[in-house]
């Protein structure tokens, strides 16, 4: 049996910077087992926007941290080929009278209390940035220029060729099948290629973290939600420029931005299809949400009215019940420490959630707390909800 400091199930873009943390912080031996291949779990399948905008407080240090990485990929890798695939377009937010009203206000006043850049911005200048779009109903509009969108699966293999640059490796086609234990202590996993020893073992599973459940008897609060993102082609342009854009005054809370440069790329920011099994295969989009959505681009977008789908795909969330991942050792079983349930919002905090899982395996004092990530607030009721209710923008 051979054996590694760290094992890490999962080479997504959250295990694999899991994995590349580690080793930036000298763990030793490190193996990453992912059973398909690195970034084609759900990560390939992320719109990959990136903002600081939460209104769960937690989430936007978390965010701060990971825009820094983001902006400087290459830098932080020490590799100067490696590339994030980012555009930096900023990130446009709105609501009209209503609900979401005041928890925008509360979110923008949380941002800027953290030292975020946000503008307030009117209509005149909302029309400007993004001026395919009206503005009519706005009453408050939030913009964060440190902002945009990147590419998960880019990040993801080169979080992952940083870390095999530095010793760790990574094993591709290898199922863990379950974990070991010794005295109620994790020592290792078994897998379709052997066993492997390590008294360390962090899972990053995404959808498929109800395996935890099944080895360790510990409830895993996830399911595997599908939704839709869609391609639409435009008589104007949604160029690179444009910000990004959340719509919290539609029914679907959209998110737009551009796609290729010409493209608006959307998608609701609702509750989505429940799975029955975890599966991130491509699922069915109806011509009636084809036509639903379409109506609510084209309020906000008018000229979009005439807009045709360009091509459409679906992607699968981990949700949890309260939209925030859980995050941190897990007390009943020693030896394992997890990172998942990221309910559609995971990618823009994969740099700093690897660095405090790493620290968090290893011992160490984390940068940000665990605490209000911890598993046992589906015991306890302390739930980390926004303030927007149910969704990924949390
Ligand atoms: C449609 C869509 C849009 C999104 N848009 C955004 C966005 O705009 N911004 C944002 O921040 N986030 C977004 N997200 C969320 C973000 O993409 C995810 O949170 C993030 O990519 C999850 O990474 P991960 O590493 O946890 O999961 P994954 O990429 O799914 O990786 C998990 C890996 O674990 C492996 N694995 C699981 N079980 C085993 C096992 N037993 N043995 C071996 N290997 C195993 C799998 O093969 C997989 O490769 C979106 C997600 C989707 C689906």
């Amino acid at each position: 049996m051979q054996s590694y400091d760290a094992i890490v199930i999962g080479a997504g873009v959250i295990g694999s910077s899991v994995a590349y943390h580690l080793a930036r912080l000298g763990a030793g031996k490190v193996l990453v087992l992912d059973r398909s291949q690195i970034g084609s779990g759900t990560s390939t399948q992320s719109s990959g926007i990136l903002r600081t905008h939460y209104s769960v407080i937690e989430n936007v240090e978390l965010a701060k941290r990971s825009w820094s990485v983001f902006n400087d990929f290459a830098g932080y890798l020490g590799d100067e080929e490696a590339s994030a695939g980012l555009v930096k377009c900023g990130y446009l937010i709105c609501a009209p009278e209503g609900p979401k009203l005041e928890p925008l206000r509360a979110a923008l006043a949380g941002q800027v209390a953290m030292g975020i850049r946000v503008d307030l911005i009117d209509q005149a200048q909302a029309s400007a940035l993004l001026p395919i779009a009206q503005f009519d109903d706005a009453v408050l509009m939030g913009y964060e220029p440190e902002a945009g969108f990147a590419d998960a699966y880019l990040v993801a293999t080169g979080f992952a060729r940083a870390a095999r640059r530095q010793g760790v490796k990574i094993m591709e086609g290898v199922n863990v099948e379950r974990l070991l234990m010794d005295g109620g202590r994790v020592v290792g996993v078994e897998t379709s290629q052997g066993t492997f020893h390590s008294n360390t073992v962090i899972s990053t599973q995404n959808i498929w973290a109800g395996d935890i459940e099944r080895w360790t008897g510990v409830p895993t609060p996830v399911k595997a939600e599908r939704h839709a993102v869609l391609a639409l082609e435009g008589p104007e342009a949604y160029s690179f420029q444009m910000p990004v854009f959340k719509d919290l005054g539609s029914p679907g809370m959209l998110y737009c931005r551009s796609y290729g440069g010409n493209q608006m790329l959307v998608s609701e920011g609702t509750v989505g299809e429940t799975l029955a099994v975890p599966d991130n295969e491509q699922g069915d989009i109806s011509m009636d949400y084809v036509v639903e959505v379409g109506e609510q681009v084209a309020e906000r977008f008018p000229s979009f009215g005439e807009a045709g789908l360009a091509s459409s795909w679906t992607g699968v969330y981990d949700v949890t019940p309260d939209w925030n991942p859980v995050l941190g050792r897990l007390p009943d079983v020693p030896g394992l420490v997890v990172g998942y349930g990221f309910s559609g919002h995971g990618f823009k905090l994969s740099p700093g959630v690897g660095l405090v899982l790493a620290q968090e395996a290893l011992g160490l004092p984390t940068d940000v707390s665990l605490a209000p990530y911890a598993h046992e607030r589906f015991r306890s009721g302390n739930l980390l909800t926004g303030r927007y209710g149910l969704g990924a923008v949390s």
